[in-house]
């Protein structure tokens, strides 16, 4: 990235302007409702947070308010098991785009069970296969891992989520046998989803997300405690997957628009970060074309090419 990006005069009342904005136009999309819990939010709530390295928060509208995290949770679990497994993890699941629904079973019987990335729901399945088989009890480590790095003890799953997902979720445990057939899945199908379900109901505010995401900005160290969560290779990796895959089938335009590693979630979240400055977190519950949230895109968009964020500068 050339330079440090341009600082507004004032980061809270930008956000607030860009706020308003989007609330003004049409909400458009809807409030994913595959998973029954989830369509039960409020659909106009809308917030952002920006995090910045120094320990600088700014926000605009609900950026406190937790929701689902949903695939957000897929950047938690890779780098808890990038931290566990050496690069044969690339031999399970690959780095490239693939271009169509987050949800996909048709690519997967050609790629004989290999997921195209880690952010479709096939290669986050697999990414849940390796917490369940390294950890001894991979849904609490995967809670203390994000509550350690959001620093906020209160973080949980929503078990009302959890429980509906798992009811409605026929078509991840078509992903996961699918694979478990090609020898892609080593542990219990059913206990693969359980904690795939359960990191996917995990609830967090724009404000935790863009906190606990910051090591992302900062070469693998989270500012701050100055810890370091991974090494610097994995995190420039993580940011390269993001960049091609964390926005699906929309990965493309969100490069092309806005530039930045991102990735969302079915509950409305989007988080981009910004390599050192800092980590943006959107959330606005409706959703457009390819499950992505179309308020949040269209507010991070906008602080993105205001404030020149983008890394292809
Ligand atoms: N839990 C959701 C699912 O498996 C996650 C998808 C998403 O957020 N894009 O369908």
């Amino acid at each position: 990235m050339e330079g440090t990006p341009k600082q507004p005069k004032n980061c809270s009342s930008l956000l607030e302007e860009l706020v308003e904005e989007a609330r003004q136009a049409p909400r458009g999309g809807q409030v994913a409702d595959y998973i029954p819990a989830l369509a039960e939010v409020e659909p106009d709530q809308l917030g952002i947070a920006v995090v910045e390295l120094d320990g600088s928060v700014h926000t605009a509208g609900d950026a406190n308010v937790p929701f689902s995290i949903q695939s957000i949770s897929k950047i938690f679990g890779l780098a808890m098991a990038m931290s566990r497994t050496d690069d044969t993890l690339w031999e399970r699941v690959r780095m490239e785009p693939s271009g169509q629904a987050f949800n996909s079973v048709v690519q997967l019987e050609w790629e004989h069970g290999i997921p195209r990335n880690p952010f479709i729901n096939a290669g986050a399945i697999v990414i849940a296969d390796v917490l369940t088989s390294r950890y001894s009890a991979s849904k609490t480590a995967f809670l203390q891992y994000v509550r350690h790095l959001a620093g906020k003890e209160s973080i949980g799953a929503d078990h009302r989520v959890w429980e509906s997902e798992k009811q409605h979720g026929n078509r991840n445990a078509a992903l996961a046998y699918l694979m478990k057939s090609f020898g892609n899945i080593e542990s219990e199908v059913s206990a693969v989803l359980d904690h795939y379900f359960f990191q996917c109901a995990v609830s967090m505010s724009c404000v935790d997300l863009a906190k606990s995401l910051s090591f992302l900005a900062n070469k693998g160290v989270q500012p701050g405690s100055d810890e370091r969560i991974c090494d610097a290779r994995s995190a420039h990796r993580i940011n390269a997957l993001l960049s091609t895959s964390g926005m699906y089938d929309q990965s493309g335009e969100f490069a092309f628009t806005v530039g930045l590693p991102a990735k969302s979630g079915v509950g409305g979240g989007i988080v981009a970060v910004v390599p050192d400055y800092g980590v943006i977190c959107a959330w606005s519950p409706p959703l457009i074309r390819f499950g992505n949230p179309a308020r949040a895109v269209s507010i991070i968009t906008e602080f993105a090419q205001r404030l020149g964020l983008s890394v292809y500068h």
